[in-house]
């Protein structure tokens, strides 16, 4: 169940607002994104998932949690490093190994292909030629 977005860190980018697929969060207009219906929450993890920022938390439970639990206390989500967690284990952010490459060794030379590619361009757009 969604239960942190969190204003410090969101850029306002309405992400999570296009992937939600129960349309949990209502974009609003120049700022941030709100969580409008926190009852519909699937607790699917896409929108962790896709957030860039680590800005969004969702706890593993299905139903929302009580008055007082950590989970509702952005703080206490934050130092226990759970702000964005899901998007960090999948590997999605900057710089990291996406952790499907390492499921399947046709999708780890995929990997590994798509950034031997990426980084052959990027040498060839600053005049370095790779063997
Ligand atoms: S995806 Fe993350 S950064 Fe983008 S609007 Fe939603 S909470 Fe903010
Ligand atoms: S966990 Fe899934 S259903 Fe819940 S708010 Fe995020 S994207 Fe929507």
């Amino acid at each position: 169940m969604i239960e942190i977005l969190s204003g410090d860190l969101c850029v306002d980018c309405d992400i999570c607002v296009k992937v939600c697929p129960t349309n949990v969060f209502d974009a609003v207009a120049g700022g941030t994104p709100v969580i409008a219906r926190q009852q519909d929450c699937q607790t699917c993890f896409m929108c962790e998932a896709y957030c860039p920022t680590g800005a969004l938390f969702v706890a593993t439970s299905t139903e929302p949690a009580p008055e007082g639990a950590w989970q509702r206390d952005e703080a206490q989500v934050g130092a226990r490093g759970m702000l964005g967690k899901y998007r960090d284990d999948l590997g999605w952010n900057r710089g990291q190994t996406p952790r499907a490459a390492f499921a399947t060794p046709l999708l780890a030379q995929k990997h590994i292909s798509a950034a031997a590619s990426a980084a052959r361009s990027k040498n060839n757009e600053i005049g370095q030629v790779l063997p």
